[in-house]
């Protein structure tokens, strides 16, 4: 078998753990005859499965009675308008942070359904600075204050919550959800899609908290975008098999030791990525320091024909998936929770190698 250094952005690595223990079980689910994913989502086997996945999450987060965990379809793009359609009316406003591509498009949806003050905008300093909160604007009159915790195409990322103008904080944590631990009375809402820290494509997590749910607009809104249909039961089938994965990962992050155990880790990872980038001006980071994502590191080099070798070099030594995103180039290593050490150090090796080379 072979397994390469996975740096994909997303869907990324899974534990190699977690992958076996689904392959062993994918035929004959605990005696049942039958795959988890070939029987109803009403079963006693699936029932345990998706109360395991929400008992264990709120476990890793600390999250009391006051949360619902739901497990949505629709990817975080569906939570841009999904968030947007249950809190803002044209009455309604909300404060949007926005630090790159992924809080633009939560800005465009928002204002299908009410108004929009931007609290701050990196974009016309290219989506490099976190901002810090003397830099935010706040309207008094906001149902809510949304920000995108880690900017995954960028590599930046907030460091911890943003002010919030006395609002809830609405978060889109997708690519750094469970990498560290959360204030969670800040928030009203959070969500993720799992391809990234928490499992296969295919389920959204959304976190929602009752005192903010009773904030939802007056007006109607389709069954299946109300959040009110999800927190009442299991309305329709759930991403059964991505479900149960997801359940899995949450179960090897306790095992392993919880947040704390991976707030460390991520943070040595990171360092040592960053480290190798600022022995020189070889390697040169795309945003300033102070905003460095731990999860996505970005950076790139003198010329775009030297970028080509170090991707076509990289992949020889099982180094893959380090291009950057389409619309900024350059490299990108996604390292979250379950890409191993030894992957980040076979990397820092190999950009040591290649300044050497190349240099
Ligand atoms: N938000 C962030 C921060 C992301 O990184 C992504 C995906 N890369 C999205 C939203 C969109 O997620 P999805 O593809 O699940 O809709």
């Amino acid at each position: 078998m072979k397994r390469v250094h996975n740096f994909s952005a997303g869907p990324a690595t899974l534990p190699l753990s977690v992958l076996m223990k689904a392959q062993e079980e994918l035929l004959d689910y605990r005696d049942s005859g039958a795959s988890i994913i070939e029987m109803s989502h009403r079963s006693p086997q699936y029932t345990e499965v998706n109360e395991q996945a929400v008992t264990r999450l709120k476990k890793i987060l600390g999250a009391g009675d006051e949360w619902h965990v739901l497990f949505l379809q629709g990817g975080a793009s569906s939570q841009f308008m999904m968030s947007a359609h249950n809190f803002l009316n044209s009455e309604r406003t909300a404060n949007y942070i926005d630090t790159g591509t992924w809080s633009a498009k939560a800005i465009k949806e928002a204002k299908h359904y009410g108004s929009v003050h931007t609290s701050f905008s990196g974009k016309e300093s290219g989506y490099t600075h976190i901002p810090s909160n003397s830099e935010l604007t706040f309207t008094d009159e906001s149902v809510y204050t949304h920000f995108t915790s880690n900017n995954t195409i960028f590599g930046t990322q907030f460091r911890s919550e943003p002010a919030s103008g006395g609002a809830p904080l609405v978060c889109d944590a997708s690519s750094d959800f469970l990498s560290r631990s959360l204030d969670l009375d800040k928030y009203g809402l959070i969500y993720a899609g799992a391809q990234k820290n928490l499992g296969p494509a295919g389920v959204t997590v959304v976190m929602i908290r009752t005192s903010f749910l009773e904030r939802q607009r007056p007006e109607a809104i389709p069954t299946i975008l109300n959040y009110k249909t999800h927190t009442a039961k299991l309305f329709n089938t759930p991403p059964v098999f991505a479900v149960y994965m997801v359940n899995l990962v949450l179960e090897w992050i306790i095992e392993k030791g919880g947040i704390s155990y991976f707030e460390k880790i991520n943070r040595q990872k990171a360092d040592s990525l960053y480290g190798e980038i600022d022995k020189d001006d070889f390697y040169r980071g795309t945003v300033e320091k102070e905003s460095r994502s731990l999860m996505n590191v970005t950076f790139r080099m003198d010329n775009e024909d030297l970028e080509k070798l170090f991707l076509t070099e990289a992949a020889k030594e099982d180094l893959v998936a380090l291009k950057g995103h389409r619309s900024v180039g350059g490299i990108r290593a996604s390292i979250y929770n379950a890409c191993p050490t030894e992957s980040v150090q076979a990397l820092v090796e190999f950009m040591s190698e290649f300044r050497k080379k190349n240099g």
